[in-house]
């Protein structure tokens, strides 16, 4: 099986389907052999692993992974891909691929034989006009995967990553740290993709908790406070929460609570830490 991984091979597989990388996709396919070795290595898939892929493409990372992996679950959203898929790819018989947008996905339905592996992991070149969202619905499902290994762009892992009081640091901040431990592995050039993104590119390891960094009695509350604070990222936090819709709380009663927090009243949203947004939402309980 030739690897795919290169400018020639992608460009030769690109003409011979006659495909053109679709823009409303993102689609930024890899041709770094380097960077894909990388990817795989930084995940840390073995033959014990279920892996969930998002958007093989040209099937350049799958193939890897497919060597890797015990077995790889691969979901494209685009139609004219799938036959590209099934035929680079077609070696491969510990391999699933479906046609589907992920974000409609049923990941349990998706990973029903999970129990037959040690872990689950996802590995993606994610498409960066749906990094969040992809992020929060592998994250919110529930399933238990051991860590999620994805290419993005470099401003959202610098938002993902950032620090209290600081202009990057937000709700998404606070939601990937409450379930995971974000670590950049990896600076990622344009030059390393067909066609080149026009932003910088990091892969991010997110090793999931197993047990969450804090305790919270109502998580959904702590979540909508945290939206709350940063809806309007530059009121003072009784403000932002008081106008916010989702919540329902009066002035005094998010005064008390600031007040109870050891908070002065004009604290911003953005300087509260995820255990202090988790006190807060366990005051106001
Ligand atoms: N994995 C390939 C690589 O590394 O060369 C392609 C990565 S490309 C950045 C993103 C891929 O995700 C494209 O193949 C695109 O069609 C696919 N994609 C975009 N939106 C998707 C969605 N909602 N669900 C599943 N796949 C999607």
């Amino acid at each position: 099986m030739a690897f795919l991984g290169n400018p020639s091979v992608t460009g030769a597989t690109l003409e011979k389907y006659g495909i053109r990388a679709q823009k409303k996709y993102g689609q930024n396919f890899l041709i770094d052999g380097n960077v894909l070795e990388r990817i795989v290595e930084i995940s840390g898939v073995n033959k014990e692993d279920l892996v969930l892929e998002i958007g093989p493409g040209l099937g350049t990372l799958t193939q890897m992974l497919c060597e890797k992996a015990g077995r790889v679950v691969a979901v494209e959203i685009d139609k004219k891909l799938m036959p590209v898929l099934e035929d680079t790819l077609s070696g491969y018989d510990n391999l699933t691929l479906i046609n589907d947008d992920i974000l409609k996905c049923d990941l349990y339905e998706l990973l029903k034989n999970a129990e037959d592996f040690s872990s689950i992991k996802v590995v993606a070149n994610l498409p960066y006009y749906i990094t969040t969202p992809v992020l929060m619905y592998i994250l919110e499902s529930g399933c238990p995967f051991e860590s999620v290994t994805v290419m993005i762009q470099k401003e959202v892992a610098e938002r993902i990553k950032a620090e209290p009081s600081t202009k990057e640091y937000g709700s998404l901040s606070l939601a990937v740290r409450y379930y995971s431990d974000p670590v950049v592995a990896l600076q990622v050039a344009p030059s390393c993709f067909v066609p080149r993104p026009n932003v910088g590119s990091v892969v991010l390891r997110l090793g999931i908790y197993r047990e969450k960094p804090v305790a919270v009695k109502d998580q959904d509350l702590m979540f909508r406070l945290i939206r709350g604070s940063f809806n309007q990222r530059r009121k003072t936090l009784v403000n932002g929460l008081k106008n916010y819709a989702g919540l329902n709380l009066s002035k005094e009663q998010i005064e008390d609570a600031i007040e109870k927090l050891g908070k002065k009243p004009s604290v911003r949203g953005e300087e509260l830490t995820l255990s202090e947004f988790a006190r807060l939402a366990d005051i106001l309980t």
